[in-house]
């Protein structure tokens, strides 16, 4: 199992990633998005350098905002060709995988013209993605329209799209991240770990909300020993390390 935490896309990517690796970090969640982690600030050359001198690895992270299940055709197209932009840089900086998120159109629009707005971006994107050799996975975000029908609804619509498991998000209102594991593991590639109390996506350190971390490690180390990414916000990042030193110590005693 690899650790990983994000670079803030609002922050110095250079002095991002400098922190990530002399922490001890296994990889970098590229989070290329806006305002500064975008393709035309970002010097490749300096990244890739920097990435090499650390051996850091990569996974890739377009931003969660992007509209690919709007009910207005145009801007999915927009989103489509918004994402392409990304693909070139995550395969220069060594990225296999990348995120995208689930969007939902306003709840005017039914469940099967939800879904359907998105299975058609989706595949459109797989289709781009792999001719930078990467492949792609779909992240449900914080919604209750989020739940174990839409994922499947999406990947069984989609055979070539992958699972990106976020524990924080699949445990709100009700939902149990362990039902997703058991539900969807064989086409799981990446895990977004941070903690909440159920209600709102709070992005807190492991084991200062409701998740039972013991009894969800224990489950998901028996089908996955990939990536997982630290996706904690907490300003005082003490709270980010030590819950690498908790993932760490319990992943090794489950
Ligand atoms: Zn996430």
């Amino acid at each position: 199992m690899k650790i990983g935490f994000p670079n803030h896309p609002r922050k110095n990517i250079i002095k991002e990633i400098d922190w990530i690796a002399k922490n001890g970090f296994d990889f970098v969640d590229l989070f290329f998005e806006e305002d500064k982690a975008i393709p035309e600030k970002i010097d490749v050359r300096k990244v890739k350098k920097l990435l090499k001198k650390y051996n850091l690895g990569t996974v890739g992270h377009l931003a969660w905002y992007l509209p690919i299940g709007s009910p207005i055709k145009s801007l999915r197209k927009a989103a489509i060709s918004e994402a392409c932009k990304y693909f070139p840089l995550f395969k220069q900086l060594g990225a296999e995988f990348v995120t995208v998120h689930s969007h939902w159109s306003p709840d005017l629009f039914s469940f099967e013209e939800g879904t359907k707005f998105q299975i058609e971006s989706l595949k459109e994107l797989v289709k781009k993605a792999k001719n930078f050799s990467l492949g792609l996975m779909y992240e449900p975000i914080d919604t209750p329209q989020d739940t174990i029908e839409s994922v499947c609804r999406i990947l069984n619509s989609i055979p070539q799209i992958f699972f990106h498991l976020d524990l924080g998000h699949l445990i709100l209102f009700g939902k149990e991240p362990i039902e997703f594991i058991e539900k969807f593991h064989q086409k799981l590639k990446h895990i977004h770990l941070h903690d909440n109390f159920g209600n709102s996506d709070l992005h807190l350190p492991m084991g200062t909300g409701i998740i039972d971390w013991e009894k969800t490690l224990k489950i998901l180390k028996t089908y996955y020993d990939g990536t997982i990414t630290l996706e904690i916000f907490s300003r005082d990042k003490d709270y980010v390390l030590l819950s690498k030193e908790k993932l760490r110590k319990l992943w090794d005693k489950v």
